[in-house]
C-alpha cells in the first residue's frame, strides 16, 4: 500500500512536471497570404513552358525567374535559412484545405477560424461571416484591445471578419487610410488612391501594403494581418507573367517587413511571421492553373511559411507529412498564448513550429462548447 501511494505520488509529481507552461518569445505576430500562390511557384519557381505560352503583359520579370530563390529570395534565402517552409508535394509535404469549396472565402474561413464551414461560407458572396474568428477573439483579450490590424486588397475582408459585430479595424478593398494621427506616408497613400477610379473587387497590393506597412510604423500592433490579392488577379487574367511578378513583389513586400521588424526593439526577436494562402490552383495543363474550384484537382494544395524566435530553423520541410489549412488558427492562438475555442472543432496547432514541443498555456483552456484538438482522419490528398 505504502508502495502504490508512493508510486501515485511520484507520477502526481511528474504530471505536474510536464504542466510546467514553455514560455514562448512570441509577443507580436504577422500573418500574410498570399491570394492563390500555387506550392508549385513557391517551391519549383516560375514555370519556362507557361511563361512562354501565355503572353506576358508590359513589365519585367525578375531575371531567371524560373529559379525559385530568383522568384521568392524573401523565401529561399531568409526564411529557408531561419525559419520553416511547408509544402513541396514533390517531396511528400502535404498541406490541405479541408472545405470543399475550394475558393478563396471557405479558405480565409477556413485558416482564421479553424474549421471548415462548408454548410455557411460555400462561395465568395459577402454575406457577413456567422462565424468567430481567431483574430476577433485575440482582440478581445484585455493585452490585445486595438492591438489587431487587419489591411485586405479584396473589399471580401470586412465580410470575412464580420467588421460590424467583430469590431476589428478591418481596411480593405478602396477603402483609404481614416482616423486620427495619420502619417505622411497615409495621406500619400490617399490622394494615390483617389487617383485611381476605383474598379473591380481587389485595390493594387501596392496600396494595401503601402498602408500596413504604414500602420505598422505608427502604432506598433501586436498584430497584424496582411491579406494581399494581386496573385489571383493576374491568374484568373491567364497572366501567367504578371502572376509570377505580383509573386515577386509580395516577396519584396515579406523583406521589407522583417527588415523593419528587425530593427524596431519593440518587434525584434519577439515577433512571429506566418505566410500562407487560401487556396491551391490547377495544373499546368490546358490553362487549368489560372483557376481553382472544387473540380479543379490541385486547388486544395496549398503551403506555409514560418519565421520567428520559437520556430526551429528547420527549413524546408523534407519528410512526408500532412497539415491541414484548419490549424492555421490555433497555431495563432497559441504563438500568442491566447485560449481559443470556438463552437465548432478547431484543427490542432502544428507542433513542429514550436521549439521543444507544443507549449502549454499558463492557465489551462476552459472547456469550450467544442474541444480545442481534431486531428481529422479525412485525407485530403
Ligand atoms: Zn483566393
Amino acid at each position: 500500500m505504502k508502495k502504490i501511494v508512493l508510486l501515485l505520488a511520484l507520477l502526481g509529481a511528474m504530471g505536474r512536471a510536464q504542466a510546467q507552461p514553455t514560455q514562448l518569445k512570441t509577443e507580436h505576430l504577422i500573418l500574410v497570404t498570399i491570394d492563390g500562390l500555387r506550392w508549385q511557384e513557391v517551391f519549383g519557381g516560375a514555370d519556362p513552358a507557361l511563361l512562354g505560352r501565355h503572353h506576358q503583359p508590359a513589365g519585367s520579370l525578375p531575371p531567371a525567374s524560373a529559379s525559385r530563390q530568383a522568384l521568392l529570395p524573401f523565401l529561399w534565402t531568409t526564411v529557408a535559412a531561419q525559419g520553416q517552409l511547408y509544402g513541396n508535394r514533390a517531396l511528400g509535404n502535404y498541406l490541405n484545405v479541408t472545405n470543399k469549396a475550394r475558393l478563396s472565402y471557405p479558405g480565409y474561413n477556413e485558416m482564421l477560424t479553424g474549421f471548415a464551414a462548408d454548410a455557411g461560407i460555400r462561395n465568395n458572396a459577402k454575406i457577413y461571416n456567422p462565424n468567430t474568428t481567431v483574430l476577433e477573439v485575440i482582440s478581445r483579450q484585455p493585452a490585445f484591445q486595438q492591438q489587431v490590424l487587419v489591411y485586405g486588397s479584396w473589399d471580401a475582408f470586412p465580410f470575412i471578419f464580420n467588421a460590424p459585430r467583430s469590431g476589428l479595424p478591418v481596411n480593405a478593398g478602396w477603402q483609404p487610410a481614416t482616423g486620427p494621427g495619420l502619417s505622411a506616408p497615409e495621406l500619400a497613400l490617399n490622394e494615390q488612391l483617389r487617383a485611381i477610379d476605383p474598379h473591380g473587387a481587389e485595390r493594387p497590393d501596392s496600396l494595401t501594403f503601402g498602408y500596413a506597412f504604414a500602420h505598422l510604423q505608427r502604432a506598433h500592433p501586436r498584430v497584424l494581418y496582411l491579406a494581399l490579392g494581386d496573385t489571383d488577379e493576374h491568374a484568373h487574367a491567364g497572366h501567367y507573367g504578371a502572376y509570377v511578378r505580383a509573386a515577386h513583389t509580395a516577396d519584396q513586400y515579406l523583406a521589407q517587413l522583417w527588415d523593419y521588424l528587425q530593427s524596431d526593439p519593440k518587434y525584434c526577436g519577439k515577433t512571429t511571421l506566418l505566410i500562407t494562402t487560401d487556396h491551391g490552383r490547377g495544373g499546368n495543363r490546358l490553362g487549368q492553373w489560372a483557376h481553382h474550384s472544387r473540380f479543379l484537382r490541385g486547388s486544395d494544395q496549398t503551403w506555409l511559411a514560418v519565421l520567428g524566435p520559437d520556430t526551429p530553423p528547420t527549413g524546408e520541410q523534407r519528410a512526408p507529412g500532412q497539415l491541414y489549412q484548419h490549424q492555421l488558427a490555433q497555431t495563432i492562438a497559441r504563438l500568442l498564448g491566447v485560449a481559443y475555442t470556438n463552437d465548432k472543432l478547431t484543427g490542432a496547432p502544428i507542433e513542429a513550429i514550436f521549439d521543444g514541443g507544443l507549449p502549454l498555456l499558463a492557465e489551462s483552456v476552459a472547456p469550450g462548447p467544442a474541444g480545442s484538438f481534431a486531428p481529422l482522419s479525412q485525407s485530403a490528398r
